[in-house]
C-alpha cells in the first residue's frame, strides 16, 4: 500500500485548506500519504489520523446525509416512516455509535474505520454541562433536518426508481470517490444525490447548517462533473441546495459562462498549489520541504484545526519571540 503513487488532486476542500493555510493543505495532501502502513513513521502516522479526525458538525452532517439516504429508500418501496421511526432506527444509532467509537478510542487501532472526534481528542474548555448541551444540539438538529426532509423535500422526489438515480461513488463508500479529469488532472466532485427525469438531471446537495457563500462555487463544480463526465449542458441541469434545518431550498443559477468560470477558477488555484511541488511538476507531486508551507496567517484558524498537535511546537515558538 505505501507504494502507491500519491497523484496530485483537487477538490473543493483541498482548495479551502490551501487558501486558508497552506501548512494544512501539506499535513492533509502530503505528510499523511502512506500513514496507513505499517512501516510508516510516527509523523506519517500521525499526520493520517488527524487528517481523518472529524468534528461534532461533520457528524452532524454525515448522520443526517445517512438517514436521508434510508428514508429514500424507504419511500422507494412505499414504506413512509415518519421522521420519529427514522432518527429512531437510523439517526440516534449512528450517532451513538460515533460517539461511543470516539469516546472509547477505537480509532486508535484503525483511523480509517473508527471515528474520532476533535472533542474527544483535544478536549476543550467545555464544562460537562456544556457538553451534554452539544450533544442536545445535534440529537436536536439532526431531527428537525430528518423531519423538513420529509415534510419539504420528500414529497417533490415522489415517483423517482432508483434507476433514475446516478450512482455517485461516495467517501467511505469503498473504492475513489466520485470525480472527474480537467486537463489530466483529477478532480473530486462528490453530490449528494443525482437523478434523471428524462433528458433532465436534478442534482441535491443535503445541508444541515446555515448558508455559506461557497456553497453555490460547490454546485458549480458539480454542475462542472455533469458536463464532463456524463455530457449533460447546463440547460438540462438543476441545481439544488437544500438548506434542511431551515427548511429552505435554493435553486443555482448554471450556464456554460458560469462553468468557463468555474473552470477558470480551478485552474487559477491549481497554478498556485504547483508552486509547492519541487519544479512545479505536478505530474511527480513532489512536496517542497515542510518549512515551505507556512502556518496559518491568523492563530485563531488554528483553534479548530485537527493538525493543531503537529504545529503546536512551531506555533508556541512564534508567540515565544
Ligand atoms: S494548526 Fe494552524 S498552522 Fe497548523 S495546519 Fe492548522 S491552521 Fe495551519
Amino acid at each position: 500500500m505505501g507504494d502507491l503513487k500519491n497523484t496530485f488532486s483537487w477538490s473543493f476542500s483541498a482548495r479551502e485548506d490551501f487558501d486558508e493555510c497552506r501548512r494544512r493543505r501539506f499535513w492533509a495532501k502530503y505528510a499523511m500519504w502512506g500513514g496507513w502502513d505499517a512501516g510508516a513513521t510516527p509523523l506519517q502516522r500521525k499526520a493520517y489520523q488527524l487528517a481523518k479526525m472529524h468534528n461534532r458538525f461533520s457528524l452532524l452532517g454525515n448522520a443526517v446525509e445517512h438517514t436521508i439516504r434510508k428514508a429514500i429508500r424507504h419511500a422507494q418501496q412505499e414504506e413512509m416512516l415518519t421522521a420519529d421511526t427514522l432518527y429512531q432506527k437510523y439517526t440516534r444509532d449512528y450517532l451513538n455509535a460515533a460517539w461511543k467509537q470516539s469516546r472509547d478510542g477505537l480509532w486508535q487501532t484503525n483511523p480509517k474505520k473508527y471515528i474520532c472526534l476533535f472533542e474527544h481528542y483535544y478536549g476543550t474548555d467545555a464544562t460537562e454541562e456544556q457538553q451534554k448541551e452539544w450533544i442536545a444540539f445535534i440529537a436536536r438538529q439532526c431531527r428537525l433536518c430528518v423531519e423538513n426532509f420529509i415534510e419539504t423535500v420528500l414529497p417533490r422526489l415522489a415517483g423517482i426508481r432508483q434507476d433514475d438515480e446516478v450512482s455517485i461513488a461516495h467517501v467511505g463508500s469503498g473504492g475513489d470517490p466520485e470525480s472527474f479529469a480537467l486537463e489530466g488532472h483529477k478532480i473530486y466532485a462528490i453530490p449528494d444525490y443525482v437523478y434523471r427525469r428524462g433528458d433532465a438531471w436534478f442534482i441535491h446537495d443535503w445541508k444541515a447548517g446555515k448558508q455559506k457563500p461557497h456553497h453555490r462555487d460547490q454546485m458549480l463544480l458539480y454542475a462542472l462533473w455533469a458536463r464532463t463526465q456524463h455530457k449533460v449542458e447546463p440547460d438540462h441541469l438543476t441545481l439544488l441546495l437544500e438548506y434542511l434545518s431551515l427548511k429552505d431550498s435554493v435553486k443555482i443559477e448554471v450556464s456554460p459562462d458560469l462553468l468557463d468560470q468555474t473552470v477558470e477558477t480551478i485552474q487559477s488555484s491549481i497554478s498556485e498549489m504547483a508552486d509547492y511541488v519541487f519544479d512545479g511538476d505536478l505530474k511527480r507531486n513532489v512536496p517542497l520541504p515542510q518549512e515551505d508551507w507556512d502556518l496559518a496567517a491568523d492563530p485563531m484558524t488554528c483553534r479548530l484545526c485537527n493538525f493543531y498537535e503537529l504545529c503546536k511546537p512551531e506555533l508556541d515558538e512564534q508567540v515565544d519571540r
